[in-house]
């Protein structure tokens, strides 16, 4: 390290929900914060495509975190369609019911979730978040943090590790070496919806509603396995989305896909404007190798998460690590708020010791 090199007072890695929030927390207290991201993009599985969500989409009530946010950032949430009947396939072939049991009330946001990673990162100035900052290496010498991110190396007296624990010790080396019970744990603890495709199915108009139906399914058959209403405030930007596993993506995916809607749904239902795939379990900065053999979540929120470790210089904050909440957008911020509060906590503890 160059005499003239700079040290943080704290480094983010990942500027996901909790990442953000963490960092931005963390830069409101007055601590020189720096967040650094892999991506071109904030967000993480926060990711919107012309508004359409092809990551998460709901918050829920009781989600005070998220609600709270939304309030602060002004954004306009809108009820989840719920109205209308929904459809079950199975290998006798599709039935009707009276209703939708499958949706429950759930709100969303009108130009998509990414708008709260947005919004957060507006609170950063542009000094304080560098994207496309991949790191790759970690190492603790006395008091100081070192992050190798390409050929560069940034330092920091305490480090939030804001990524997903398994895609953490997958991505990246630690010169200094992990506890091996926690790399062990860190290394299954499954990344949520890490497994999983979003398929996003634009058409014209919500033709499925003027049918009466919710545009809410469950499939035994698949390939998409849940299939929900993701059009826009009142109709617009009409379209559906289903969840599949990404192991059934394979080719002639989109036609199988096609094939599925037009029998659930009827002959509208091939009149897609766009299609998209979004494979979760392919994308370098969520999933590592073996995501979709990853199922132990029992691990979620684990105590040895809630600790700092390389001699308490490195905290842990991402949904998976979250002890409530855990998988949704309100696990991400409020382990975000948790790693903060422990930086802080630990930072007027060094400068009063
Ligand atoms: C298909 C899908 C649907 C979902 N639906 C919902 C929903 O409806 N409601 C809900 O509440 N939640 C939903 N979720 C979950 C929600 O998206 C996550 O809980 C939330 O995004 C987790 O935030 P995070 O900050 O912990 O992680 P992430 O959002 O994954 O952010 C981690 C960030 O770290 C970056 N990064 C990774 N490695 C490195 C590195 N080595 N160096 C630098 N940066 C790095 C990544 O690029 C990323 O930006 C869904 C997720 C998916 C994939």
């Amino acid at each position: 390290m160059a005499p003239m090199d700079t040290v943080h007072d704290v480094i983010v890695v990942g500027a996901g929900p909790a990442g953000l929030t963490a960092a931005t927390l963390l830069h409101a207290a007055g601590l020189d914060t720096l967040c650094v991201e892999a991506r071109d993009r904030v967000g993480g599985r926060l990711a919107s495509i012309d508004g359409y969500d092809v990551g998460a989409t709901w918050f829920w009530n009781g989600e005070q975190r998220v609600t709270n946010l939304v309030a602060e950032l002004g954004i306009t949430a809108f009820d989840q369609h719920r109205h209308g009947d929904a459809l079950l396939q199975d290998h006798t072939g599709v039935q009707r019911f009276r209703g939708n049991p499958i949706d429950a009330p759930a709100y969303r946001f009108p130009t998509g979730a990414d708008t709260l990673a947005t919004g957060l990162a507006a609170r950063l100035p542009d000094a304080a978040l560098r994207l496309s900052t991949p790191v790759t290496g970690i190492r603790l010498d006395n008091d100081t943090v070192h992050l190798q991110t390409g050929s560069e190396v940034l330092h920091a007296r305490q480090v939030v590790l804001a990524v997903p624990p398994a895609l953490a010790v997958a991505r990246i080396t630690f010169d200094t070496p992990l506890d091996p019970d926690l790399a062990r744990l860190a290394a299954i603890i499954p990344v949520w919806m890490g497994a999983a495709a979003k398929v996003v199915v634009r058409y014209r108009a919500p033709f499925w509603r003027t049918a009466g139906l919710a545009g809410a399914a469950i499939s035994r058959t698949g390939p998409l396995r849940e299939i929900h209403d993701m059009s826009g405030p009142d109709g617009t930007r009409a379209a559906l989305f289903g969840f599949a596993h990404a192991t059934d993506i394979g080719p002639g995916f989109e036609q199988t896909v096609t094939a599925q809607l037009t029998a659930m749904f009827g002959p509208p239902a091939a009149e897609i404007e766009a299609l998209h795939v979004q494979n979760w379990s392919a994308e370098q900065w969520t999933s590592p190798a073996g995501a979709t053999q990853q199922n132990n979540y029992g691990l979620f929120g684990h105590p040895r998460f809630q600790q700092p470790t390389l001699g308490g210089r490195l905290h842990w904050a991402s949904t998976e690590t979250a002890p409530d909440y855990t998988g949704h957008i309100e696990g991400a911020l409020y382990a975000g708020q948790q790693a903060a509060n422990a930086v802080l906590t630990a930072a007027t503890a060094t400068k009063i010791g």
